[in-house]
């Protein structure tokens, strides 16, 4: 472990400044807000002259309407240094202490290797990248995605995989919906083996009782009716880590119509006969241990695989292979992308922000590995397991007689709390599985002395434990015969491409430099608020105190992420206005999900189970209504007016008609549409006189924090985006963190521990979520502090206006607020240039990637339209050169309605352009090579080259490829 220095005394040190002459002693407080924040102090007020606005305090007063601003201080203190912050941080990360976790139950120990920990996870061209939406920026996080993908179906024998879904239990409550979705059975009942992770179990109660289904836990072997269910999930191995052959029971349930899935551990399918090969039809498991820390929970990879058959209803995101426009393959998202914004309460589930960046890492284990490498780690890994057990056994231990790969499980009866206790003492976690069960899972960083040292755990006498192992015979394989894997896997050519670091180096390094992401350029994404990720930040997420623990480390061993914990909720409260938060939820969709099963709950509580409607206006984002329907509850929308504010006299009667049976409102606030509405407190007032609850959306905090307070006007619960508004990475599409926070009432209501599923509510499967990135969250608070928090909203909403002041002549801005301001984001309607000269949204989009720019958000939440939110972190210097690049596309499009040239023949349809179509000895258009590619302002030196021209998605979807295809089959 690292140095245990402890952090300055804070009690003292701030706030009091006796010697205001030599401020060199100490560092500036706020100096990281003014390093967060873009825009210097003269920046600032040149822009304010822009906008019209004799200070921020005045534009503030503009944008927010009096009746919602915050009537409480945030009363988080000064903002710290970054040396302090550091400092405390690991202060915090040595008051966990790091065992060797040999708990298991879905969570191993693993080895990242180096040189994808540094070029990978610590490296902001990978951590910073948005969500792959804009294919031709995006190819090499693509590429990333879709060797995840190959390996996923290459390890399951199943057709086609997704990238990625948030962790394994709510990876088996998808494969559940999806069972019920494509099944021929029509009963109501889903299986689940007893032996499943208890926490996928717990995932599974929560999620089938809103739907109606019955979750029947028991032995497939005894208590399997297939007549009367839609599907069974069995865990491959199980977690006693017994190893059992589902083929009978998958062979039942397909003659009855109904659907098999596997929740299976990637590691041992190396050894062990492939779901597909078994007969299921979804697989589904978690690629943590390819790679990625335990993390006291999170954040982690899940995998979905299906059958080709059931593609089109698989859930999350698929990444498929297409081609551009000069004919080349190029990668792109297939079906399923945004498909809640398209399909909203119909979607097939309300996953968003998923878990790219740890499925990235997970690929890349994979490269690194090869089938081999991987292959050879699981053998050892067994071998060891073999060892362990046969010295066990000569030791007198009751070891369960099963065919294991990893995990063994003991009957150590009343013997089990002093074996704990040893093993502890002698720095390991065993799994007490109750009932005097211990649970032993050895993993990839396992070794003969930690084989040694369980032996010891269980036997007192040294001699002894030295003579039994000095006596023990080779390891044989302990896999069943039946099961064994005959299958080759992972022949792509990209899994044996890269055995040496060189290969490997230049590999990762050849991906990140083909993508745009934060450390290249603005991404003025509306509604995801792509600001700033510190790298001091970034810098604790890797430290063994934060990232070596297991979710279900005793309490004991989890001091430090306590205080964290507790200090953000804290801070969270304070800044929201709510009583209480939970962390459990890890992304914003599973908030908007866990709070409105609180509302349900606390309905039901109160004798009103026929409370079931929920209010969303139309401009609502897409998992907003997908969270409903999971949540069972039915969806009525609500119209918007033609400012783009939310209908009142169309609230007012469906309110009133649904007075009897309304549970619940969802509003985004400041609204997608990227106003502040007037009449957000009397929307609230009217829904809770009529018995509703309001789930105030919290995607759009960072026009807020400092200012108003959800709960304050009127929200009873709303998720916080930490990968939003508090800084978590984006990850070229998660992870991230929704924690909840909700008033006092609905408290009562909140997650409970996964791990003990007979509690209550679970929504993912560790306690808090994604743990293990929120020390970003906590240092981005504490470094900022009340002052440096209010700063940045006033200054993100400053630079929004300053770019409707600067585009509003050339580019009609669809909504403003009443006072003629935009919140932290503005619309810019484009359907008038495509009525008159037929140039789209998309063409305007590719054009600024010859401009170097990322797009803004296209079509969302109105088609036709670029929605831009710039966050605080933008400086003026880049907002300009943004804004230089939209007039002068701007003027692009005047060329056509001035009739000389066609919008077919434009430079906007034919962008993006790639250095391929520069260097051609052909140039068809009619202007020139140097038009396109080196429009103003754009320097040849420091270009950025789009690898391939514009994706043709219809191409793609038709001939759906969704794994690293044969470079025959390119050739072609
Ligand atoms: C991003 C967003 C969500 C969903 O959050 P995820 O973390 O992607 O699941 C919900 N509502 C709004 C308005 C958003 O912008």
């Amino acid at each position: 472990m690292y140095s245990q220095a402890s952090g300055p005394d804070h009690g003292s040190a701030h706030g009091v400044d006796a010697l205001p002459a030599f401020t060199g002693l100490k560092e500036q407080a706020g100096a990281f807000a003014a390093r967060h924040i873009g825009p210097t102090a003269q920046d600032q007020a040149a822009m304010l002259r822009v906008v019209g606005a004799a200070s921020l305090d005045e534009l503030t007063d503009q944008t927010l309407p009096a009746s919602i601003r915050a009537q409480h201080p945030t009363d988080i203190g000064e903002g710290w240094s970054e040396t302090e912050v550091l400092a405390r941080l690991r202060d915090l990360a040595g008051q966990n202490t790091v065992l060797t976790s040999l708990i298991g139950q879905g969570y191993y120990g693993t080895i990242l290797p180096a040189v994808i920990a540094r070029n990978i996870l610590e490296n902001p061209a990978w951590y910073t990248a948005y969500t792959p939406y804009q294919p031709e920026i995006s190819q090499g996080r693509l590429e990333a995605l879709l060797n995840f993908q190959t390996m996923v179906t290459e390890l399951t024998g199943l057709d086609i995989a997704n990238a990625s879904l948030l962790d394994e239990a709510t990876a088996a409550a998808e494969g559940m919906a999806l069972a019920r979705r494509v099944a021929t059975s029509r009963a109501t009942a889903f299986f689940v083996d007893a032996d499943c992770h208890p926490q996928t179990i717990a995932v599974l109660k929560t999620r089938a009782e809103p739907m109606g289904f019955t979750l029947v836990v028991g032995n497939p072997e005894t208590d399997l009716k297939e007549d009367e269910v839609f599907g069974a999930l069995f865990q491959y191995p199980g977690t006693s880590g017994r190893i059992a052959d589902p083929k009978a029971a998958i062979a039942a349930l397909h003659a009855a119509g109904a659907i098999a899935v596997m929740a299976a551990d990637p590691l041992a399918l190396t050894l062990l006969a492939s779901p597909g090969e078994l007969g299921a039809d979804i697989a589904v498991g978690s690629t943590q241990r390819f790679g990625v820390p335990m993390g006291f929970g999170g954040p982690h990879a899940a995998y979905m695989a299906v059958r080709d058959a059931y593609k089109r209803s698989m859930p999350g995101r698929l990444v498929g292979v297409s081609v551009d426009s000069a004919g080349r393959p190029a990668y792109r998202l297939a079906l399923q992308t945004r498909e809640q914004h398209i399909r909203r309460e119909k979607a097939t589930s309300n996953i968003c922000t998923a878990q790219v960046l740890l499925a990235v890492i997970a690929g890349m284990y994979a490269v690194y590995h090869g089938p081999d490498g991987l292959k050879a780690i699981a053998r050892r890994v067994h071998g060891l397991g073999v060892t362990l057990a046969a010295g066990l056994r000569a030791l007198g231990v009751a070891v369960v007689a099963q065919p294991f790969f990893d995990t063994l499980s003991i009957e150590a009866g009343a013997a089990a709390p002093d074996v704990l206790a040893r093993a502890r003492k002698a720095g390991l976690n065993l799994r007490d599985a109750g009932g005097g069960r211990i649970g032993i899972s050895l993993d990839e960083t396992s070794t003969a002395q930690t084989v040694q040292a369980v032996w010891s755990a269980f036997c007192t006498e040294p001699d002894r434990v030295a003579q039994m192992a000095a006596g023990l015979p080779a390891p044989a394989c302990g896999l069943p015969a039946g099961l064994v894997r005959q299958s080759a896997f992972m022949r792509q050519a990209v899994f044996s491409s890269c055995r040496s670091e060189t290969d490997m180096l230049r590999y990762l390094r050849r991906l990140s430099d083909q993508d745009l992401a934060l450390d290249r350029t603005m991404i003025p994404l509306g509604s995801c608020t792509m600001k700033l990720n510190a790298t001091v930040e970034m810098l604790p997420i890797t430290w063994p105190g934060f990232c070596d623990l297991h979710p279900f480390a005793p309490a004991d061993q989890t001091r430090g992420y306590q205080t964290l914990l507790a200090d953000l909720e804290r801070w969270l409260c304070a800044i929201s206005g709510y009583d209480t938060v939970s962390f459990q939820p890890n992304s914003g969709a599973q908030g908007e999900y866990a709070g409105l099963l609180a509302i349900r709950a606390y309905h039901r509580a109160r004798g009103q189970s026929g409370r079931t409607v929920c209010l969303i206006p139309a401009s609502a984002h897409g998992t907003n209504p997908a969270s409903a329907q999971m949540a069972g509850m039915k969806v009525v929308v609500v119209k918007c007016d033609t400012q783009g504010n939310i209908d009142l006299e169309d609230m007012r009667a469906k309110v009133a008609a649904h007075a009897a049976d309304l549970a619940a409102v969802m509003i985004t606030y400041p609204s997608t549409h990227g106003v502040f509405e007037e009449n957000m407190r009397a929307i609230c007032d009217l829904v809770h006189e009529a018995g509703g609850q309001v789930y105030v959306d919290g995607a759009n905090l960072n026009a807020q924090v400092g200012l108003a307070r959800p709960a304050d006007y009127g929200g009873d619960v709303s998720h916080f985006n930490l990968h939003k508004t508090f800084c978590i990475p984006h990850g070229g599409g998660g992870p991230g963190m929704g924690p909840i926070g909700v008033r006092a009432h609905l408290a009562p209501y909140l997650p409970t521990n996964p791990a003990d599923a007979a509690a209550g509510l679970a929504v993912s499967a560790a306690p808090f979520g994604s743990a293990s990135i929120l020390p970003i969250s906590w240092a981005y608070i504490r470094l900022m502090g009340d002052a440096g928090l209010r700063r940045a909203t006033q200054v993100a909403i400053l630079n929004a206006n300053y770019i409707v002041s600067r585009l509003a002549g050339d580019y009609p801005v669809l909504y403003r607020g009443a006072q003629g301001r935009v919140a932290h984001e503005c619309i810019l309607d484009l359907r008038p240039i495509k009525d008159s000269t037929g140039v789209s949204v998309d063409d305007m989009a590719k054009r600024l990637v010859d401009y170097g720019f990322h797009a803004p958000t296209v079509s969302f939440p109105v088609a036709g339209t670029f929605m831009i939110e710039p966050t605080e972190s933008e400086g003026k210097a880049e907002l300009d050169r943004f804004c230089d690049a939209m007039l002068a596309i701007r003027e692009e499009v005047r060329a056509i309605e001035r009739g000389e040239v066609t919008a077919e023949g434009s430079v906007l349809r034919h962008a993006p352009h790639t250095g391929a179509a520069l260097g051609a000895a052909e140039w068809a258009h009619p202007y020139s090579r140097q038009q396109a590619c080196f429009p103003p302002g754009v320097r040849p030196a420091t270009k950025y080259w789009p690898p391939v021209g514009r994706i043709d998605n219809a191409h793609g979807d038709k001939n759906l490829v969704c794994s690293c295809p044969d470079i025959a089959e390119w050739m072609e």
